[in-house]
């Protein structure tokens, strides 16, 4: 049976070139990049090599490079972080409704030691306001964190002109870019972001590895206690083989991105036209701005668990707005927030497009799904009522 892998937005196949740079600091290269005999300095050069290729595909110094277990980690240390380090200076935090949990969970728990923490809310396409972000800022602000592109419905910010905001008001702004990266452009310096979050199993590189960007002379506490590596913001021995992965990974993924993404978003058209031409049927998120390999579509009267089984058992992988991330049956936060009902919201469908998919695929799936939609459909009353 053919298989087409559509979940990118969840995780990516390593590349097979960022694994054989991997290869040798998984069995050879071993020493501890602490260590000042030449296995050590051997390490600690591969570290250096990296931290300059993530520095040199973001804008940023290499100094300003902290390498984290992934995004969930880099978002936590940027958060907490602030909080803590600034916390003289103010308690207010604001972010968005449509955050990762990484974000929104780790707010939460700065709400509970204290903090005051607003949460905007977006417009039907998933889209925060500037002006919003501008009015909600009191003298207490110290820290203002809104994702880049939204995981779930693909839903671009407008990062630059919040950036501009936080900075010309001297706040600390973060940045979960984690979709972004490969996709758009993303400079910190344009973007004037203060941190910026990356995760390598995103694009191409292996799990478990990401980076926290934490510009000059911005006031973060350490997370962790115990070394001096990566700042002592985040000790301990360093990942090797991932970090050596996500430094090739961040070179390949911002190369020739225009091309790449060309390609990918041709093929998300051509599904998403195949997919609306569906009966009841509707996009979700931003009609323009948007990740070009996002396609977030609702299916009107039908599960869209019993969608996802069902392609499954023909090999196609997606994945919902619901159960995503803690196995329950509650609609995605992002959905509710951009004010879907229950039931559109239970009915969604996401497609995320990478590098290594084809037209051929997406004529699989354009050929496979509309067959499912009416035999799932045929056992649901509601739908027998619509008609
Ligand atoms: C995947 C993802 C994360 C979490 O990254 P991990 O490295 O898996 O912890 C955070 N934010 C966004 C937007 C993501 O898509």
């Amino acid at each position: 049976m053919q298989k087409v892998y559509l979940d990118h937005g969840a995780t990516t196949r390593l590349n097979d070139e960022v694994f054989e740079e991997m290869k040798p600091y998984l069995t050879e290269i071993y020493g501890n990049p602490s260590s000042i005999h030449s296995f050590g300095r051997e390490a600690r050069k591969a570290i250096d090599e990296a931290r300059e290729k993530v520095a040199a595909a973001i804008g940023a110094e290499p100094k300003e490079i902290i390498f984290t277990s992934g995004a969930t980690e880099a978002d936590n240390i940027a958060i907490r972080g602030v909080a803590r380090a600034q916390q003289k200076k103010g308690n207010h935090i604001i972010t968005s409704a449509v955050e990762h949990h990484a974000v929104l969970d780790m707010c939460k728990a700065m709400k509970k030691e204290g903090f005051d923490v607003t949460i905007l809310p977006v417009d039907e396409y998933g889209l925060v306001s500037v002006a919003d972000v501008e009015a909600a800022i009191t003298e207490q602000t110290i820290l203002v964190t809104i994702m880049m592109a939204n995981n779930e419905v693909g839903t671009v910010m407008p990062i630059a002109e919040i950036g501009q905001i936080c900075e010309n008001r001297g706040i600390t702004f973060h940045t979960d870019a984690v979709q972004a990266i490969g996709n758009l452009p993303v400079n910190v310096n344009d973007l004037h972001v203060d941190l910026l979050s990356l995760s390598a199993h995103k694009f191409y590189g292996p799990k478990g590895i990401g980076v926290l960007y934490v510009r000059k002379g911005t006031k973060v506490n350490p997370y962790n206690f115990g070394g001096a590596q990566e700042r002592k913001i985040r000790p301990g021995t360093e990942n090797i083989p991932g970090v050596v992965g996500l430094g090739k990974a961040i070179e390949l993924a911002v190369t020739d991105m225009e091309a790449k993404t060309a390609r990918v978003k041709a093929m998300r058209d051509k599904l998403k036209d195949g997919i609306l031409a569906i009966d009841a049927t509707k996009l979700n998120g931003h009609p323009e701005q948007r990740l070009p390999g996002n396609l977030n579509v609702s299916v009107e009267y039908v599960e869209g668990e019993s969608l996802i089984l069902s392609l499954d058992l023909k090999g196609i992988a997606v994945s919902s707005g619901s159960a995503c991330t803690s196995g329950s049956l509650d609609p995605s936060h992002v959905l509710m927030a951009m004010g879907l009902d229950h039931q559109t919201a239970h009915g969604s469908l996401r497609f995320t497009l990478g590098v290594d998919n084809t037209d051929q695929e997406m004529d699989y799936v354009l050929d496979v799904l509309p067959e499912i939609v009416t035999r799932l459909r045929s056992m649901s009353p509601v739908y027998a009522c619509k008609k």
